[in-house]
């Protein structure tokens, strides 16, 4: 019998159910990766995210290749791939890991119509890019949990699987016409900065990171200079890590930097969850209130200048600029920058999640749109009308300015925290310095804000 596999954001040999299964259940494999038309029609094929999934491809090509197999290629649309590549082989079984957006789900029914039409089965395995896979636990009365906290408690009794082993060998039917790889080499606009992918790296990343920096996380994770997170979202994002193997190795490890690393995955398990039952979040107010956001008309000139990094906040403009520079930006200038442009600058936050999703090398569905509209005041968070002013989180999480005047090089002389805010400068040093006036007066922008929030 053939099985074939479908790999889509589970790009490892390691801990991958799927691959687990039809290697235990059939005599032959046939590894698939479809270059999805609609997945570049929608716009998310951008350079950092192509590249970063070159990386990726070739990795899991050389470890399927390590283990006699390879990896087929196919590009167009991905259902009619799928079945083109079940018949020519007369598969019996495709699978499939579970995913949450919209669209993975209407291609999961699609491909299961299709595949049932020729007689073959379509089998889907959860917990594969899900440590607790979206629907595992429910609030009494609801498809899923809109408060955090009730469901990290329930998240963290769930029972994990035991993490699977690469399977040792792979057997490919003859004659399965393959594409050529795309190659990182091939694609133009990428981020000077960006990291590259690929499940060596991944495992070489998560093993370094369960060696050293983890101890410290509990207490790093907010310095934006020290750089102390894990960086491995790219990596869980393109599925070249298994969250259930992280969670796993994590527990293991033990001690509060770990704990606090767990509760920041089960937040990810959270987001795809809300996503999985309301796929609208996507585009649409997760919760209703009545904001009438600026759009490019009116509010284009500040939204450009956030995307530059020019707003002449010291700490929002070096976040952006980590973002152009890496493709990734730290968690605390993810929430900071998202904050100014949808209360401060009080534009619609689809325009800043549309830009992250463009250079985003982690840029995902569910955790780029939920995480905005957390931010926003339209998803999840409990405390919606909150506003995260940039002066003070500036001087706690930037304390020394040294984030900035790695970002910033017009400040980099600007000693101590006097950099975040270089207007209160002597005039003869500030009239040196080739970097903009604030955009937005802070307190202008709370009250205009508040008034639209109805708060006054
Ligand atoms: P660590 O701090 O080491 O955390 C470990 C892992 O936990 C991360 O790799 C990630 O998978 C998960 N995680 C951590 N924080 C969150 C969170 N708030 N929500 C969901 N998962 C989390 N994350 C993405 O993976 N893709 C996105 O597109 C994305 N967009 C975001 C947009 C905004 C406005 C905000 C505020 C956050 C966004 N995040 C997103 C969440 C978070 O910022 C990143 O996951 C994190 O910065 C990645 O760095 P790390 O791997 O070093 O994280």
């Amino acid at each position: 019998t053939v099985h074939v596999v479908l790999f889509t954001s589970d790009l490892r040999v390691h801990d991958h159910p799927p691959l687990a299964a039809a290697q235990a259940a059939a005599d032959e494999v046939v590894p698939l990766f479809v270059r999805d038309d609609a997945i570049a029609g929608a716009g998310f094929a951008v350079p950092n995210r192509a590249a970063f999934l070159a990386d990726c491809l070739a990795g899991l090509d050389a470890a399927l290749r390590d283990r006699g197999g390879r990896l087929v290629v196919r590009g167009g649309d991905v259902v009619t791939e799928v079945a083109k590549v079940a018949a020519e082989t007369g598969a019996a079984q495709v699978h499939l890991a579970g995913a949450s957006s919209g669209y993975a789900q209407a291609r999961e029914r699609r491909l299961r119509e299709e595949l049932h039409r020729q007689g073959c089965r379509l089998t889907v395995h959860h917990e594969v890019a899900h440590a607790v896979a979206p629907g595992a636990v429910t609030p009494a009365g609801s498809d899923h949990f809109a408060v955090f906290t009730p469901y990290y408690r329930r998240w963290s009794d769930h029972p994990l699987r035991a993490v699977l082993r690469a399977p040792r060998a792979i057997s490919v039917p003859d004659g399965v016409g393959s594409e050529a790889l795309p190659r990182r080499a091939d694609v133009a606009g990428t981020s000077p900065g960006l990291a590259p992918g690929g499940e060596a790296e991944g495992r070489e990343r998560l093993a370094s990171w369960l060696r050293g920096a983890i101890e410290a996380y509990e207490d790093l994770h907010d310095d934006l200079a020290g750089d102390g997170t894990s960086r491995l979202s790219s990596h869980l994002h393109f599925g070249t890590l298994s969250p259930v193997e992280c969670v796993q190795r994590a527990l293991e490890h033990g001690g509060p930097g770990a704990d606090a690393f767990v509760r920041q995955l089960a937040w990810r398990d959270f987001h795809h969850q809300v996503l999985a039952a309301r796929p609208a979040a996507a585009r649409s107010d997760y919760r209703t209130r009545h904001d009438r956001w600026r759009q490019e008309d009116s509010a284009g000139d500040d939204v450009a200048a956030w995307k530059e990094g020019r707003t002449g906040y010291p700490i929002i403009d070096a976040a952006m600029r980590q973002l152009a520079h890496e493709g990734w930006m730290h968690n605390r200038g993810r929430l900071l920058t998202a904050s100014f442009l949808a209360k401060t600058l009080y534009a619609d936050w689809r325009i800043g999640a549309r830009h992250f999703l463009d250079l985003l090398v982690d840029g995902d569905v569910a955790n780029n749109q939920l995480n905005w509209q957390w931010v926003a005041g339209t998803g999840t968070d409990t405390r919606p009308n909150r506003v995260l002013n940039p002066l003070l989180q500036a001087r706690r999480y930037d304390p020394d300015g040294a984030y900035v005047r790695r970002w910033v090089p017009e400040l980099a002389g600007v000693a101590g925290h006097a950099v975040h805010q270089p207007w209160k400068l002597p005039a003869a040093e500030r009239a040196g310095l080739d970097y903009p006036e604030p955009i937005v007066d802070l307190s202008d922008a709370l009250d205009h804000f508040r008034q639209a929030r109805g708060l006054h």
